[in-house]
This record gives structure tokens, C-alpha cells and sequence, in this order.
């Protein structure tokens, strides 16, 4: 089914452990991502459901898999584990995909590893459909993001506060190597498994620094880049990941880890929904300071293959992390100009933004709906977008300010509309979407986070029969916390 070509496998025994996956007594099929199956040049059967759920679930290991555990550490809300690791993932092996990608094919939820420490390895069937929903909406977001290729149901249950219906799934990634992956060696003083480790990533995702002076230099600032991008991408969608500790922030730049992550309703830069982040460390607004935060993480893994003075090396890290600071500023912004419709740049944008940002946090404006309604102000009526304002003054003084600024620009009022809902989008996976679905398959019920997958598919587009998913939670559909 998978035609394996595994890298990872090859690494030093330090670097893993093998594992199989343990068998699950009714494995079901719930879900299986056939067009990312093409892309990965999978061969499914899909007529033949019972086999395919069983490879999937990891009770059938396919011929070519070399099944292991990733080793790697990590600071959990600022406290360093020294060791944590795959507890209950499964790295199958790795396929090249149809455009040349390497791609990693890992079971989550098949069972006790050597790093379970206490946990049981396994998954509850909730938190399965949401990584499912809300990575594949990342996808279709344009955000940078692991994907899903299935989730099986184990016919097994779980034990969590309450029992519950158990779940594999299968996650498609760039790769799963991990800042907590470096700072799993620099830990125990092994420099020479950083070097590996650095070697292998710049082999992987950024061959083209090979030819670098200072290639471990160039890949520090290559990976502070794509983290800082990554977030300014994050913050234009309200996106809140919940859990940015250093285990789960990636070195390909890719999101990970979908745990009690959820999007703004309201916007509120202090927003945070997950239950286990008591002081707010990642709440919205902090995302990009913990994002350099954790990018200092890694120089510190590094710092010994920046320079053999170690003054320089901690000058060079401290220059990159500074240009952590100053990517991000300048990507949020052209992220932001793009939501209102500027082509140009001026000195005033940031304030420009900011007095909308302003003013939306005061009204409580929903935030993906502000932006998208503000498309339509464009090149329509005003009237939707100071809806949302309960004293609509400052709003209508905004736009006024908007488009003064917008006269200065060529673009007619159709084509930087149009500019603006291809990057605002109409429909978000809404927490109480997410909710709704997850309730509804714990019922047996699937069609409900089958119609979320699909009205999650387009969300730059309004579509009629979608209509519903674009709107923000009534009063008593409100979430207030997601759990893991
Ligand atoms: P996370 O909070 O999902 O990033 O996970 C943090 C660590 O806990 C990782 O080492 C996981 O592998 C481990 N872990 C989470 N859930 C389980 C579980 N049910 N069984 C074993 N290990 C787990
Ligand atoms: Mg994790
Ligand atoms: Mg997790």
C-alpha cells in the first residue's frame, strides 16, 4: 500500500525506538482522506474497508514500515522535561509523495511506546476528529499545517476523566523532528547528536543551505523565519494553538500538535480557551513572543556549531532571534495590509490597523466575521460591517480614515474586494462547529463532522448551502474552554 524510503529509521539508535504498534480489538474505518492519499501515491483499496482499517490502525504493519518512536525532550509551559518522546505515536515510515516530497505517515493513538512514561498510548475518539477537522482547515486555509489521512475507530475504550470511545490517528507530516527533538541531545551534552540531527534537517528541508558559510547559522535563522511567518499566518486567521511548548513547534514550519487549539470568536488579543493554560502563557496575543521564545530554545541547541568562540556563537543566535522579532512585525503586517485591502505600503498602515483592531476589541466584533464583512464595505454597503459595532462612531470614523488611505491605491473597488475575501476568510472551523461534530460522532452520528469537512473546504467562498458555518455562536452555543 505504502512504498516506504525511510531516513529517519537510518539515525543513530539514540535517536528512536522501535516499536510496533499493539493491535486494537475493532478497528472501523471513520474517516479516510482519499485526495491526500493520490498526492502521497497511496495505494488504497478501498473496497476492501476491513484491511484498510486495519493497517491504519496499526494491526496490520504494511510491508517496508519500520516502526518507531521518536525520541525528544521539551519545555512544557517553560519547564524543561528532559525526556518526553512519541508516548503514543508511531512513525510508520516515510513515502515521497507525487511532487518529490518526503513525508512522514505516523499512527497516533496505536499504543505504549518506551516513552509512555505514565499514559496508555492511546487517543480518545474526540480529540482524533478534531486534529482531523482543524488541520485539514488549516490546509485549505493556506497555513502551513501536518495533515490527515484517516482516523479509525479502535473499538476500544479509553480512560479519561470518563470513559471514552478510543481512535488512531493517522498523521501525514513534513516531518515530526521537533525543537524538544534538539534539545533532547544538547540536554545530555551529546553535541555530536545535534550535529546529526542538523545534518539530517538540512538534508530534509532546507538543502538549498548546504552551501552555506555557516550552514547550522543559516539553518537557525531558515527555521526562525518559517516560525515567524507561520505565526503572523496564525494571528491573520485567529488562530490560538493552546499549547506552544517547545515539543511541539516543528523545524519544517509546519503546524503541529492539534490539541485544545481553537479560533477567536470575539477579538481579544488575551483569548484563551484551552483548559490546561491556567496563566494564559499561550494566549493569542503571546503566540508570537513564545514562538522567539522557543526559537531561543533551539539557538541554545545549537549554540556549540554556530562558532567555535563561544561569544560569537551567542552573538550570531542573538542576532537571528532579533530578526525573529523584526520578520515577524514585518509579515504580520503585509498579513494584516492584505486583510484591509492595501497593495501599497505607507508609514501609517500599522497604525492604521491597530485603530481597527482597537475598535473591534472594544465592540467585542467577532473577528473573522469583521474582516470578511469589510470585503464587502470594498466595494458595497458599510451597513454589515457596523452591525457588529454596538456604537458603530468609532467604526464609521475608521472607514472614513480607510478610505482616505485607499484613494492613494489603483486597485478598483471589484478588484480589491475580491483581493480581500481571498485572504479574509468566510468560514473557520468554529469551536462550537468543532464541538457540535465531535458530540454528534460520540452519538455514532458522522455526517455532522462530515458536512464540517466539507463546508471547511472553501473558506474563502460564501456558499449558500454553507451559509450556517459562517456565522459566530449564539449566546448559548458559546465554548468557553477546549481540552486535550
Ligand atoms: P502533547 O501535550 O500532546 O504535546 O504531549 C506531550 C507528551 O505526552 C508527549 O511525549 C506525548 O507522547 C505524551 N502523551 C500524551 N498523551 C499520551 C498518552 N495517552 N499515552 C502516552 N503518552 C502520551
Ligand atoms: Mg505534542
Ligand atoms: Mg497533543
Amino acid at each position: 500500500m505504502f512504498h516506504f524510503d525511510n531516513s529517519y529509521a537510518q539515525l543513530p539508535d539514540r535517536f528512536h525506538a522501535s516499536v510496533y504498534p499493539e493491535p486494537v480489538e475493532g478497528p472501523v474505518l471513520l474517516k479516510f482522506n482519499e485526495a491526500l492519499a493520490e498526492e502521497l501515491g497511496i495505494e488504497a483499496d478501498l473496497s476492501d474497508k476491513a484491511r484498510l482499517a486495519a493497517v491504519l490502525a496499526g494491526n496490520v504493519v504494511p510491508p517496508g514500515a519500520m516502526p518507531l518512536a521518536m525520541a525528544y525532550a521539551g519545555h512544557q509551559f517553560g519547564n524543561f522535561v528532559p525526556q518526553l518522546g512519541d508516548g503514543r505515536a508511531i512513525l510508520l515510515g516515510e513515502v515521497i509523495d507525487t511532487t518529490g516530497r518526503r513525508r512522514d505517515i505516523q499512527l497516533k493513538g496505536a499504543g505504549p511506546t518506551p516513552f509512555s512514561r505514565r499514559g496508555d498510548g492511546r487517543a480518545a475518539l474526540g480529540p482524533v476528529l478534531r486534529e482531523y477537522i482543524v488541520s485539514e482547515a488549516m490546509n485549505a486555509l493556506g497555513i502551513p499545517a501536518t495533515r490527515a489521512l484517516a482516523a479509525v475507530a479502535t473499538g476500544e475504550a479509553v480512560q479519561r476523566e470518563q470513559v471514552l470511545p478510543g481512535a488512531v490517528f493517522v498523521r501525514v507530516a513534513a516531518s515530526h523532528v521537533r525543537v524538544g527533538t534538539f534539545q533532547f541531545f544538547a540536554a545530555r551534552g551529546d553535541n555530536d547528536g545535534v550535529k546529526v540531527l542538523a545534518d539530517y534537517v538540512i538534508e530534509r528541508h532546507y538543502p538549498e543551505l548546504k552551501g552555506a558559510s555557516n550552514p547550522y547559522l543559516a539553518l537557525m535563522d531558515a527555521v526562525a523565519l518559517r516560525q515567524a511567518d507561520l505565526i503572523a499566518r496564525w494571528m491573520g486567521v485567529g488562530f490560538i494553538h493552546g499549547v506552544m511548548n517547545t515539543d511541539n513547534m516543528t523545524i519544517s514550519g509546519e503546524t503541529i500538535d492539534f490539541g485544545p487549539c481553537a479560533f477567536l470568536d470575539e477579538y481579544d488579543p488575551k483569548k484563551v480557551f484551552s483548559s490546561i493554560d491556567r496563566m494564559g502563557r499561550y494566549a493569542y496575543g503571546n503566540q508570537p513572543g513564545i514562538g522567539q521564545w522557543n526559537m531561543a530554545r533551539l539557538a541554545e541547541c545549537l549554540l556549540p556549531l554556530l562558532d567555535d568562540d563561544e561569544e560569537k556563537a551567542v552573538e550570531a543566535a542573538n542576532a537571528v532571534l532579533k530578526r525573529f522579532g523584526e520578520r515577524f512585525q514585518a509579515q504580520w503586517l503585509e498579513v494584516f495590509r492584505a486583510k484591509i485591502g492595501l497593495q501599497t505600503q505607507e508609514d501609517g498602515d500599522l497604525d492604521l490597523v491597530q485603530g481597527l483592531l482597537a475598535a473591534m476589541q472594544e465592540a467585542q466584533a467577532d473577528f473573522t466575521l469583521a474582516f470578511r464583512l469589510l470585503s464587502h464595505a470594498a466595494d458595497g454597503s458599510d451597513e454589515a460591517f457596523l452591525a457588529l459595532f454596538p456604537d458603530p462612531a468609532k467604526a464609521e470614523a475608521w472607514l472614513a480614515t480607510w478610505r482616505q488611505r485607499l484613494e492613494r491605491e489603483q486597485a478598483s473597488p471589484e478588484a480589491r474586494a475580491a483581493a480581500m475575501r481571498s485572504v479574509n476568510p468566510a468560514v473557520i472551523p468554529r469551536n462550537h462547529r468543532v464541538e457540535e461534530a465531535i458530540a454528534a460522532a460520540l452519538q455514532g452520528d458522522l455526517s455532522v463532522f462530515e458536512r464540517l469537512l466539507q463546508a471547511l473546504e472553501k473558506p474563502y467562498e460564501e456558499r449558500p448551502d454553507f451559509a450556517s458555518y459562517a456565522l459566530p455562536p449564539q449566546v448559548e452555543e458559546r465554548v468557553m474552554q477546549t481540552f486535550c
